[in-house]
């Protein structure tokens, strides 16, 4: 399974104008995307954007209404699933209860008429994979929800396709078992140089495994990037909503250099808005500096959060309503009181303006 030397070429996925329709609903809208060989690219978005059905395309179980898949140069839009080459790991495990995790393994290499010592051989090599050789001979429902999960993995790469598809693998797992099975599909991932397409809602498992996100809304894809690039540059308020914790300032351009929250001057990166267009000002929460000091906006402390490394304030800004601002414990730390009037700093290189977009929630 794994001294394939070939395989890192393989694996090349790309989605054009890719589209599914519903009785009267787009499910996906027209997606492109080019992901190259090896690369561990993730489908993030809230419940109903379309993920699932975008993967199961992919996989062949869906056939789309318009817009092709194509696999290393291959267009595979009319091939069914088998023919693929492809793995698919789902939630609900989907393992055989009736047979061994041995049989299950050797399932799709019999469907592939490999012979008996080379099914025993890819099936050991497999099982080794995910730590799992001692348990060949049990059943799945002998064996924990996290080692189902390494057994349904083991099943998808035992016949050594180029890509692999996942959705929500991790969902029905507590968070401790699912940081460790993160790491350990991510391992695998770069140990067999495989092409993932992973599908979760679960923006911290996104960012911690991916290469690169595509944040999908309503069918379509509203950014795509590495976590890093998503996070530091948001194109929306959506993305950066659904990318963790943000403070959403409601504002008015001003000048290319300055927008007013309330009857506060802001300066700010130009931003290209109609002086008096209303706009959004986005900072992280790790971002907003809190002091004793005078600063551009007064505040004053409405609650705070111990969090362990770091405390959470809300402070009440004039103008721009309840701003939340995490201050991290390196070293000492003042510790301000609720009640208390603060200066409270958005740094120029911290914000981003944008147009507004009131119906853009995290779901
Ligand atoms: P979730 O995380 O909840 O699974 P998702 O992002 O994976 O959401 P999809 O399951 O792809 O979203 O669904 C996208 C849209 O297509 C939804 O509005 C859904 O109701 C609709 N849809 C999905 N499958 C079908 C189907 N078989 N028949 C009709 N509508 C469907």
């Amino acid at each position: 399974v794994i001294t394939d030397t070939t395989k890192t070429r393989r694996g090349a996925v790309s989605l054009r104008k890719l589209t599914k329709d519903y009785a009267g609903s787009r499910a996906v809208d027209g997606i492109d995307l080019d992901i190259p060989a090896g690369e561990f690219f993730t489908l993030l978005g809230p419940s109903g954007c379309g993920k699932t059905t975008t993967l199961m395309m992919l996989a062949g179980f869906v056939e789309p209404s318009g817009g092709s898949v194509v696999i290393d140069g291959r267009d595979v839009a009319h091939v069914p699933p088998p023919d693929r080459d492809i793995g698919v790991v789902f939630q609900n495990y989907a393992l055989f209860p009736h047979l061994t995790v041995f049989q299950n393994l050797a399932f799709p290499l019999e469907m592939r008429r490999l012979g008996r010592p080379e099914i025993a051989r890819r099936v050991g090599e497999a099982l080794k994979l995910v730590r799992l050789e001692q348990w060949a001979d049990s059943y799945p429902g002998q064996l924990s929800g996290g080692q189902q999960q390494r057994v349904a993995v083991a099943r998808a790469v035992v016949f050594n396709p180029p890509v692999l598809l996942m959705d929500e693998p991790l969902g029905a797992l507590d968070r401790k078992l699912r940081l460790q099975l993160q790491l350990e599909i991510r391992s695998l991932q770069r140990e067999l140089a495989l092409t993932v397409v992973y599908v979760t809602h679960d923006q911290d498992e996104a960012m911690s495994m991916s290469d690169r996100v595509a944040i999908m809304r309503e069918g379509r894809i509203e950014q795509m990037g590495t976590p890093a690039e998503l996070y530091e540059t948001p194109v929306s308020v959506f993305v950066a909503d659904f990318l963790g914790d943000n403070n959403t300032i409601p504002a008015r351009a001003a000048d290319d250099r300055h927008v007013m929250v309330g009857d506060v001057a802001l300066r700010t990166p130009a931003h290209g808005l109609a002086r008096d267009a209303d706009c959004v000002v986005l900072i992280r929460p790790e971002r907003v500096r809190i002091s004793d000091a005078p600063a551009t906006f007064s505040g004053v402390v409405h609650d705070v959060v111990y969090l362990g490394s770091a405390s959470q304030y809300e402070i009440d800004v004039a103008g721009a309503g309840r701003l939340r601002c995490a201050v991290s414990h390196n070293g000492g730390h003042a510790v301000w009181e609720p009640g208390r009037r603060v200066g409270v700093e958005l740094p120029a290189d911290s914000v981003h303006v944008m147009p507004g977009d009131p119906t853009s929630k995290k779901e």
